[in-house]
């Protein structure tokens, strides 16, 4: 990690936000880890104690946000012990190497997670924001068998389950009780009985109490729709398995103004051993299932169930620009919509004076060719170089 007190990204292109037009040939002022100033070079003159980045060719976003990962995989077992040069290369391969300083775990060992923020809080080794639900609260022997798990690559921990109102209220409380910034909600399994509305709605009582958000997943239309009858404020996937979501689910849906992750890249990724007529078809649906929700004016956070997928989000990107969406819209979702939804908005999600300092600084146009959005010079968190850990070519 490198920094100081006083940087200039000079010569840039600045999206300071995915509404207004970009700052040509830019200044950005960082001072003590916020936002000083931003505008064109000829408008704002680099005082001579800012060091002085070369950013020219670049693009420079507000820092990304995932808002489906999981920091469950066996790499992340015993935070506390992973010696702090492993944990920054880690962090840095899974997350700050494509850009992202803030991100929602929506389900790990919550303990195990804690400790990981921790260490990075305490400056122990560089890596995101980090928000997370601990463990997700389940239907009664939902959990996949230890050998999938292993398969997976998961940590082996137990969830919470719940068969019906009080349990789930009860697991809720205890998780909030214990520090989690949100709740998740596994909405049904392939082996169990599905988890009730009326638990959704228990648990995410408890959650709106605490002013927490709720995750859900879902593993059809039929979920989606009882979820957020339920109040849950997050459809954590698209369900492609299932078929189109019907009218109902998804006026349902806009009405209640919930937000979606579409986690697109996860269904091409678990279809790779099917047939390529099967694997076409199960995109296309998520894909479509996307597109009716964006007719609708609906919001999208990006996220990738990253953890449970490979780490370059490059495909999720192209994904969501066949589903429709223009590159103005796939930065809100990695940006102010986020940082909206999980209220932030004040401080994080746009480059504007006061705000944190967290940045990307992109290699390349990701107006004119979408995969730029995953090709990373450097991030910034506070105004602090996350990535790469040893400086690069460009002076981060
Ligand atoms: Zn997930």
């Amino acid at each position: 990690m490198s920094g100081t007190r006083r940087l200039a990204l000079a010569g840039g292109t600045i999206y300071a936000n995915p509404d207004d037009d970009p700052i040509r040939d830019g200044v950005l002022l960082i001072e003590d880890g916020k936002i000083a100033a931003a505008g064109s070079r000829s408008a704002l003159e680099i005082p001579q104690t800012f060091r002085r980045l070369d950013c020219s060719g670049r693009t420079i976003t507000a820092g990304f946000w995932n808002s489906h990962v999981h920091f469950f995989e066996r790499k992340w077992a015993n935070a506390a012990e992973i010696p702090a040069p492993e944990l920054a290369r880690q962090l840095a391969d899974m997350l700050t190497r494509y850009g992202f300083t803030s991100v929602f775990d929506t389900g790990s060992e919550w303990r195990n997670t804690r400790r990981l923020r921790d260490r990075i809080e305490a400056g122990e080794a560089p890596g995101p924001r980090i928000r997370s639900t601990g463990e997700g609260i389940v239907p009664p022997g939902a959990l996949p068998p230890d050998l999938v798990l292993h398969m997976m690559g998961a940590m082996k921990f137990p969830a919470p389950e719940a068969a019906d109102d009080a349990q789930a209220a009860a697991a809720a409380r205890r998780l909030l009780e214990e520090g989690v910034d949100g709740i998740k909600l596994f909405a049904s399994s392939p082996r169990t009985a599905p988890l009730p509305q009326s638990a959704i709605q228990a648990a995410a009582a408890e959650a709106h109490r605490a002013e927490k958000p709720v995750f859900v997943h879902a593993n059809s239309g039929a979920d989606v729709l009882t979820a957020v009858r339920g109040g849950v404020d997050i459809v954590a996937h698209t369900t492609p398995h299932s078929g189109p979501w019907d009218e109902t689910t998804l006026t349902e849906m806009q009405q209640r103004q919930v937000a979606l992750t579409p986690t697109l890249t996860l269904w091409k990724y678990y279809a790779r051993h099917d047939r390529f007529s099967t694997q076409q078809q199960v995109v296309e649906t998520a894909l479509g299932q996307l597109r009716a929700w964006l007719r609708l004016g609906g919001t999208v956070l990006f996220g990738t169930d990253l953890g449970a997928v490979e780490y370059d989000p490059g495909e999720e990107y192209s994904l969501m620009a066949a589903a429709g969406m223009t590159f103005r819209q796939i930065l809100a979702s990695l940006t102010t919509t986020p940082a909206r939804q999980f209220g932030d908005e004040n401080r994080l999600g746009r480059i504007a004076a006061g705000f944190d300092a967290d940045l990307v600084v992109l290699k390349g146009d990701p107006s004119a060719e979408i995969p730029a959005l995953a090709r990373v010079e450097c991030t910034l968190r506070a105004g602090q170089v996350i990535y790469p850990l040893a400086g690069s070519p460009a002076g981060c």
